[in-house]
């Protein structure tokens, strides 16, 4: 009897790190204390797949059973920053506080994640409180790494230059368009997985229809300077976008990737991808930066990421391989499909049904096809609506063309769009087009 109070002391003193600790991180505990530090759904990250699975967590478990770490005061619709960056949208419309998102009633617990500590269902914050949880939710997006380019981040002090990947950057890349006088205005793409892959160029496409309306078009040779050997992954659009770029004299250049920008002077540095240690040196007027990006260095280097740092997760069911009570959804995830809200959108429905039938011990049975979809803005009032799954085939909504620019894709992409997101994804009740591409194509997609 004594013997096993002693175990079950000792349990409870156990920390998330296995050294004695008054913090509780033991499962299924019954005292006050116990109570304030474990969750039956913890969520980790709350951008649009965080607060997505917290809204359907909050209708499975209750809103007291869940709980979402989160650092930021501020939410961003990330999606906005390409017509922020172009001088069409302002930030403010981008941004809500993180309270005014996270459901009601879910506990908001404003620190970061410094480790996991999946064998023992907790996780260490910044503020060295120890969280307990029975299941996990990793949506901790994605790390740019601006300080990878020489010159970087620094360099943002400076005219000229912006970056529409950052809340902090992206009303730089405006300041540059609207000052434009003569030269060359280039963007990049990083040598690395990125979110939104067609956002580096989007970019471009709207600063040379800015410019051809304020008159300075032949002033300017623009240039895409992209570590990629393609203008896009999906043929169907990268057809159609080499008709735009042909058509609008845009220059491109494959295997370039951006290594240094000396701000002082307006040059950027490529290295040749192709040609080991060979580099060109570019002056700019104007310089739009995609940055390096990777995965969270707190999940790369825990035991749930896989050997290049991303979570390692199931791609059909979106469990973690090794550890059946951890989930993943979105850009922090090694899903292999491109990194976007709207694949977060599929997946937040895939993943409600898996924890569903995994919390009542039977087998997941809903599959991700890897859906993804990425508004191509070619202008201020035209979108190609790229929309494609795992096996790099277009998977589109509408029963047209969508590779064609369209003015009715633009309205979706800026006005449509961010409601889905705030009201619908946000809040639980958006997941993908799934169920509308079966009716537009009388079932038989
Ligand atoms: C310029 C740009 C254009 C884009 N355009 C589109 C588009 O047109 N269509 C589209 O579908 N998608 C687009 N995207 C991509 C889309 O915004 C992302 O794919 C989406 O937000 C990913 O959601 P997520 O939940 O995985 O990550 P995020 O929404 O980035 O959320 C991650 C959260 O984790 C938090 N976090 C980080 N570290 C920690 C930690 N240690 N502890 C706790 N919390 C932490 C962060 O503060 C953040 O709130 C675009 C993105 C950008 C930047």
């Amino acid at each position: 009897m004594a013997g096993s109070f002693l175990q079950t002391s000792r349990l409870l003193l156990q920390s998330c790190s296995g050294t004695p600790s008054f913090h509780v991180c033991k499962l299924h505990m019954t005292s006050s204390m116990a109570a304030k530090e474990h969750y039956k759904v913890l969520v980790v990250g709350g951008g649009s797949g965080g607060i997505s699975m917290s809204a359907r967590m909050k209708r499975k478990v209750g809103a007291g059973n869940v709980a979402v770490i989160e650092p930021s005061e501020k939410h961003y619709y990330q999606p906005l920053w390409t017509l922020v960056g172009a001088g069409a949208k302002s930030i403010s419309s981008s941004e809500r506080s993180t309270s005014s998102v996270i459901p009601s009633g879910v506990k908001w617990i404003r620190s970061r994640v410094q480790e996991f500590n999946p064998d023992k269902n907790c996780v260490r914050t910044d503020k060295g409180s120890e969280i307990s949880y029975e299941y996990l939710i990793v949506a901790l997006g994605l790390q740019l790494h601006y300080e990878k380019i020489k010159g970087l981040p620094e360099g943002f002090k400076y005219p000229k230059i912006g970056s529409n990947y950052s809340v902090q950057t992206v009303d730089k890349t405006w300041n540059a368009l609207k000052n434009f006088k003569e030269g060359n205005a280039i963007f990049t793409f990083p040598n690395t997985p990125v979110k939104c892959a067609g956002a580096p160029q989007k970019i471009m496409y709207l600063s040379d229809a800015y410019l051809r309306k304020t008159g300075k078009r032949a002033k300017a040779n623009i240039i895409y300077n992209t570590s990629l050997p393609v203008l896009f992954g999906i043929k169907k659009y990268a057809d159609s976008l080499w008709k735009i770029v042909k058509s609008r004299d845009l220059n491109v250049n494959f295997r370039h990737n951006l290594i240094e920008v000396r701000p002082d002077k307006q040059e950027a540095v490529f290295e040749k991808l192709d040609n080991p240690g060979e580099t060109v040196v570019f002056e700019y007027e104007m310089l739009h930066v995609t940055p390096p990006m990777g995965p969270p260095d707190v999940l790369k280097r825990s035991s749930l990421a896989d050997e290049a740092g991303w979570l390692d997760v199931d791609k059909d069911i979106l469990q973690h391989k090794k550890y059946p009570n951890v989930f993943g959804i979105g850009d922090c995830t090694n899903l292999p499909t491109a990194k976007t809200a709207a694949a977060v959108a599929a997946q937040s429905a895939v993943l409600d049904r898996t924890i569903s039938n995994v919390m009542k011990n039977k087998q997941p049975d809903k599959k991700y096809d890897g859906y993804t979809s990425c508004p191509l803005v070619t202008s201020y009032n035209t979108v190609i609506l790229a929309e494609f799954d795992y096996t790099g085939q277009p998977l589109e909504t509408f029963p047209i063309d969508q590779s064609k620019e369209r003015m009715i894709m633009y309205y979706m992409k800026a006005s449509l769009m961010p409601q889905i997101y705030w009201h619908g994804l946000l809040k639980g009740f958006w997941g993908g087009p799934g169920p509308y591409r079966k009716i537009m194509h009388l079932g038989l997609k």
